[in-house]
């Protein structure tokens, strides 16, 4: 996409000039009495920007952001359930609210956080599941839970949105955001709190992390904030999510963003700083009674190793024994998994042309849990990682802040669309990604 000299696509530029008829006129005749000379070109553009910041455009100085990553959220949590959200209503009087996001295939969390800080698929950026093997290296990527998690060669294959701000000179704090405490390519998050694989940040670490967002901005210290939340995911997997109990749940992080507006009109920040808020994937009700068991072939010898359980397996078999599991696996005759070798995975899933994709892969049904030796039942109430295109895997979308329409909805966007806006939002160069302008562009005034 062609770009201004602020990574703002041109066509939007327009866009932007053209809804104001007097800016237009003012910077028509502005462009007319500096033809052909550069400082006078220098000047203009001047003229251009106060004008444009005058009337609530983009700003010469971008104004600051925070996102808000919350794993798990659901598109529909905000109508289904019947309730009150203020906070959330506020959000859509104020800014802009997407109909769902998209996730990318698998509808996990790593795959999807990356794509979202990325703007790439899975087989561009390598993130390819929550649970990966590298046959290379003979290591396993677990979720954060294992060191190896660590190396930088899982997280290389792209560059996060965080570095790039950083590489063109933003100030940055990731707060308990996976990788954003990882250098890379020798570039790193200004500020950071590492991720702890084991006690997922919660509201209350949610809470404090805004906080310090809100007194860093103030003080001028950092350009942008990415604060993680794993708590609405956590109770989607534990409980019903139409039960009241879920409902507490929603209704505590709708006040927690009421408090959010709040402190920003409090602290003077509203109008220096934008909000993005979005999630990684859905979640889907799973049961005991719909449940595919592999456990005999995975517990073979034919079977090197395997990762992941329930949505998918992901099966890396011993040498010259692929045909052999992937003949047995099909004996299963079971409608509700498909097999599939590395080569017939789906196109349309952006996914298989990587080196971590595993030779054999067996998807289930939406809604089905495949079992495995070290899940040998379901205990869970819900599940994600299904097909991308199920209704229940998808996400939310919502921004608002001085650079946000108002009072406005756009349609669907993919996981692959956010890189772009946040990139805009920034001022920040991107670098070539796979979201679609037109997907976005009538986010921003
Ligand atoms: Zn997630
Ligand atoms: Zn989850």
């Amino acid at each position: 996409m062609e770009t201004s000299r602020l990574g703002v696509p041109k066509k939007t530029c327009k866009a932007i000039l053209t809804t104001d008829m007097d800016n237009k006129q003012i910077i028509k005749t502005l462009n007319e009495h500096n033809h052909g000379l550069n400082q006078q070109k220098a000047e203009s553009q001047q003229h251009r920007i106060r004008v444009r910041k005058a009337s609530g455009g983009i700003t010469e100085r971008p104004s600051k952001i925070i996102l808000l990553l919350c794993d798990g959220f659901r598109w529909d949590y905000l109508d289904s359930n019947g309730k009150d959200l203020k906070g959330f209503k506020r959000l859509l009087n104020e800014g802009v609210k997407a109909d769902y996001l998209e996730p990318v295939f698998p509808s996990l969390s790593y795959p999807n956080y990356y794509s979202l800080m990325t703007g790439l698929y899975c087989e561009d950026h390598g993130m390819v599941g929550n649970y990966m093997y590298s046959e290379e290296r003979g290591e396993r990527f677990d979720m954060m839970a294992n060191p190896e998690c660590r190396n930088s060669h899982w997280w290389e294959d792209a560059e996060p949105f965080w570095i790039t701000a950083v590489k063109q000179g933003k100030k940055t704090y990731m707060f308990e955001w996976s990788g954003g405490e990882f250098p890379h390519k020798g570039f790193s998050s200004t500020y950071s709190i590492p991720v702890d694989g084991e006690n997922w940040p919660m509201f209350p670490e949610m809470k404090r992390n805004i906080q310090k967002s809100l007194d860093m901005f103030k003080s001028d210290e950092i350009d942008m904030a990415g604060v993680f939340v794993w708590e609405i995911d956590k109770w989607g997997h534990d409980i019903d999510t139409k039960s009241d109990e879920f409902n507490q749940k929603l209704v505590e992080f709708d006040t927690a963003i009421d408090s959010l507006l709040d402190q920003l009109e409090q602290q003077s920040l509203r109008d220096k700083v934008n909000i993005v808020i979005f999630s990684d994937h859905g979640m889907k009700d799973i049961s005991p009674e719909r449940t595919v068991d592999i456990s005999h072939i995975l517990n073979t010898t034919d079977v090197k190793i395997f990762t992941d359980r329930g949505h998918m397996c992901n099966i890396w078999p011993h040498d010259h024994k692929l045909e052999k599991v992937y003949s047995d696996l099909k004996k299963l005759n079971n409608d509700h998994i498909t097999i599939y070798r590395k080569d017939e995975l789906p196109e349309r899933w952006c996914y298989k042309h990587h080196k971590l994709v595993p030779p054999i892969t067996v998807v289930a049904e939406s809604g089905w849990f495949i079992l495995t030796p070290e899940y040998p039942s379901v205990t869970s109430r819900g599940w994600h990682g299904f097909d991308n295109v199920e209704k229940d895997m998808r996400g939310i979308f919502l921004a608002t802040g001085p650079d946000i329409k108002k009072n406005e909805k756009v349609g669907p966007m993919k996981a692959v669309d956010v890189y772009q806006v946040l990139c805009k939002l920034l001022h920040v160069k991107p670098l070539p990604h796979k979201g679609e302008w037109n997907r976005v562009q009538d986010i921003f005034l």
